[in-house]
């Protein structure tokens, strides 16, 4: 992914895509003291694009440093990297990190970088063909109490169980793996939440132990709206044998049917597909009205 055309954001310039390098000694990559947003641009335009921005300030105050741009810096420096690459649907990557300053477990001296790159990323599957559903075995790993880890940090050293889960996911022919928390509760996926359809309901794990999506929440709002349901609460593994839908939500994800989960069968169904068109609205009528600020404002 290093060797092509384009430009990258690292520390205030732009840089050929292929010159982006940090040292090899850099504590980000020794001591997983990084984070990282994703994202994704849809007719040019960054959904919820200062969540993100305020969600990657709290990941790295959650690890004990400062990035040295504000949100609004951020912002800015995003849609200019859009622009400059010529990118209108793709996926934004902005990630900060300790530098090579000083090289041991402490880092108090080291300087905080930060980096932002995007790629196309086109148009996603018709609602039709998403509603096949993806295959989902159990994960291997758990997610941690948040006594053992900043779990509340989108944090790279904790995206490792999800690598490990994931390869093994699809080295075993799944699309991707569910991962219980240390408690043995239904947690997330390996990049993205989880929710359930029981009797016309939806219920999502309480984001205790696990990244609170942008996504979900948005879906939760959007579910309520078209008079769902919406519940909150602590779902162990069997209740999947009394659940009819399971869709999961990311920004990479957006709404994805669930048909399969270890030995549980599901059907994608009326709610997931409300909440699949709902989503590809709602995406849509933000850079609508985008477009429309751009319009008035030239
Ligand atoms: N959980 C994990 C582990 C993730 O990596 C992601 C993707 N960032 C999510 C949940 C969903 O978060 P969001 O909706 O903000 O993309």
């Amino acid at each position: 992914f290093d060797d092509r055309d384009g430009l990258i954001w690292l520390d205030g310039q732009f840089v050929p895509w292929r010159e982006a390098k940090l040292h090899v000694l850099s504590h980000g990559l020794h001591y997983a003291s990084a984070v990282f947003e994703g994202e994704r641009a849809y007719n040019g335009t960054v959904f919820k694009m200062t969540e993100h921005h305020e969600r990657l300030h709290e990941s790295a105050r959650i690890l004990g440093f400062t990035i040295p741009w504000s949100v609004e810096q951020i912002d800015r420096a995003t849609d200019e990297l859009l622009a400059a690459n010529n990118i209108v649907d793709g996926y934004v990557r902005p990630i900060a990190w300790r530098g090579s300053e000083m090289m041991g477990v402490s880092a108090q001296k080291n300087a905080i970088h930060l980096a932002i790159a995007t790629w196309e990323w086109p148009a996603y599957y018709s609602p039709e063909a998403r509603m096949q559903g993806i295959r989902m075995m159990f994960a291997p790993y758990r997610r941690p109490d948040p006594k053992t880890a900043p779990v509340h940090s989108k944090a790279a050293g904790l995206y490792m169980i999800c690598t490990l889960s994931k390869h093994a996911a699809e080295n075993q022919g799944y699309n991707d793996a569910l991962m219980l928390d240390w408690r043995g509760q239904i947690a997330e996926a390996t990049g993205a939440n989880v929710f359930l359809v029981q009797d016309g309901k939806i219920h999502t794990p309480t984001p205790d132990c696990f990244l609170n999506g942008i996504t979900r929440r948005t879906v939760m709002e959007l579910a309520r709206e078209h008079g769902y349901e919406v519940i909150e609460r602590s779902i162990l593994p069997e209740e999947l044998g009394h659940t009819q839908e399971v869709f999961i939500t990311g920004t990479a994800a957006e709404v994805t049917p669930v048909r399969e989960i270890g030995e549980y069968r599901f059907t994608p169904g009326e709610v997931t597909l409300n909440l699949v068109e709902a989503y590809d609205a709602m995406v849509k009528r933000s850079h609508k009205k985008a477009a429309a600020a751009a319009t008035s404002a030239a």
